[in-house]
Parts: C-alpha cells; sequence; structure tokens
C-alpha cells in the first residue's frame, strides 16, 4: 500500500489570496482535509469537489473532536495510505498544537510536511494598517496567548509592557478588561494606544482603537465576535493614517 502523509499547512488569517502557493497545491491534491474552524470557506472551497473534509473543531467551549482523538485521527488517516492535510488558521507553529500533532505523527513514524502560514498578527497588522515595528515607535514585538483559564490570563505580567515593543494578544477578548487593567495597574501608561480587529483580512475586518483604558469599553459597545486580535503599543497611532483595507468596505 502507499505510504500515506500528512501536510500541516496553515491557511492563512482568511482572506484566500493570503495562502502560500505550496498551501494551495497542496489543498488541490490533497484526498481529506482535516480543518479547523478558523479556515474560512473560501481557502476550504480551494479542495478537491471529491476531497473527504472533516471538521476538528475547536471553538471556545465546543470541542468537537479532543486534541488525543485529533492526532490519533490523523495517525489513522495516514495509516490508510492517504494523503491529508491539516488545515489550520494562520501558521501552524503559532498558538495552533502544531507542534503536538507533528510530535504525534512523529511518534507514530509517520511521513509529514510543515507548510508555515500567515499568522493572525502578520495578516491584521498589514490589513489594519499598524506596522508591528517602525523606526519611531518599536523595535520588537511580543506574541502571547491571553484565553482566560478559570477566569485568570496565565502571562508573565511584569515583563509584558515595554516601552518600545508591540504586544499582540492571541485569544484576548473575553480577558480585555482583565489585560488592560493588569498592564496599567504594572506601569503602562493608561494613554497607551491599544487595538483589536475581528475577522482580520476579511470583508467582516473592523478594527476599534482606543487606548489600554479605554479600549475594553469601546470595544463591548462595538460587539466584537471572534475571532480578534490585540495590539498594543505606540504604533497603533499609524492605523489613523494607513488604514487602507477597511475604507474599501
Ligand atoms: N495559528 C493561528 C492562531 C490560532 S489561536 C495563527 O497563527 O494566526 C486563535 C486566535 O488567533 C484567535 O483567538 C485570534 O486571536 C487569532 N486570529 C486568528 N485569525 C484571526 C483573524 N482573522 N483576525 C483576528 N484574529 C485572528
Amino acid at each position: 500500500m502507499r505510504a500515506g502523509v500528512v501536510y500541516l499547512v496553515g491557511a492563512g488569517p482568511g482572506d484566500p489570496e493570503l495562502l502560500t502557493l505550496r498551501a494551495a497545491r497542496l489543498l488541490g491534491e490533497a484526498e481529506v482535509i482535516v480543518h479547523d474552524h478558523l479556515v474560512s470557506a473560501p481557502i476550504l472551497a480551494l479542495g478537491r469537489r471529491e476531497a473527504e473534509r472533516i471538521y476538528a473543531g475547536k471553538e471556545r467551549g465546543n470541542h468537537t473532536l479532543s486534541q488525543t482523538e485529533i492526532n490519533a485521527l490523523l495517525v489513522r488517516l495516514a495509516r490508510e495510505g492517504k494523503r491529508v492535510i491539516r488545515l489550520k488558521g494562520g501558521d501552524p507553529f503559532i498558538f495552533g498544537r502544531g507542534g503536538e500533532e507533528v510530535q504525534a505523527l512523529a511518534a507514530a513514524g509517520i511521513a509529514f510536511e510543515v507548510v508555515p502560514g500567515i499568522t493572525a498578527a502578520c495578516g491584521v497588522a498589514a490589513y489594519s494598517g499598524i506596522p508591528l515595528t517602525h523606526r519611531d515607535h518599536a523595535n520588537s514585538c511580543l506574541f502571547v496567548a491571553g484565553h482566560l483559564k478559570d477566569g485568570y490570563m496565565d502571562l508573565d505580567w511584569d515583563s509584558l509592557y515595554r516601552p518600545g515593543r508591540t504586544l499582540v494578544v492571541y485569544m484576548g477578548l473575553p480577558g480585555l478588561p482583565t489585560l488592560c487593567r493588569e498592564l496599567i495597574a504594572r506601569g503602562a501608561p493608561q494613554t497607551t494606544p491599544a487595538a483589536i480587529a475581528q475577522h482580520g483580512t476579511t470583508p467582516s475586518q473592523r478594527t476599534v482603537v482606543g487606548t489600554l483604558a479605554t479600549l475594553p469599553q469601546l470595544a463591548l459597545a462595538a460587539q466584537l465576535t471572534a475571532p480578534t486580535l490585540i495590539i498594543i503599543g505606540d504604533v497603533v497611532r499609524l492605523h489613523r493614517q494607513l488604514a487602507w483595507f477597511e475604507q474599501a468596505f
């Protein structure tokens, strides 16, 4: 029997035009597409019509398959000799558990390849007109996961805010009030510019801009829905001048 293979592929933040050529080609060849909820419908439509599509979850609080089940599924499909695409939103190695999945494949002796994708931070930065670094504003950038665990964000609070550094928070919408409050409590100026963007790079992208003091209220009033990305730091000031994408709608 032909040996199966799993391609762990980053689908980017939403706009299908942001797929890599390699991702688009592999999508057109795959027999099975195992995707999560962040992968947009227009991207899934690029797979072959006869390809088997398996939805693996996960939305917050609605895990369709557990991580162990997903790992086992990928191993099983590859053992059946299938060419499998494991499609993930953004980049598979940034907050995507892609590392865990290829570890499982490696442990089972399954052939795999990893195809990087445009991570949400880069997609949102580009389409919201917020450069993550800029010589006048920031010379480094930090990506953190801001999801709440039992109502608490497990972050290294004391080193989170630095002048001259852009902070990008994934999965941060439910914890936004906590995030802003804790940053201010640890010395970040209340006036630090902060933005939150929903559905980056898609027609429903919206960016709400304020400060650490005002953003939680503004985000609430705007009734944003996931996925959203938070960007904090001086670079957010550039949005006013550089927001090219939302103006197109
Ligand atoms: N591997 C993904 C991240 C997965 S974690 C990547 O590299 O982008 C899921 C989080 O990513 C979401 O909670 C959200 O914070 C962010 N995200 C993914 N797609 C997004 C989008 N189109 N717009 C805004 N945030 C997005």
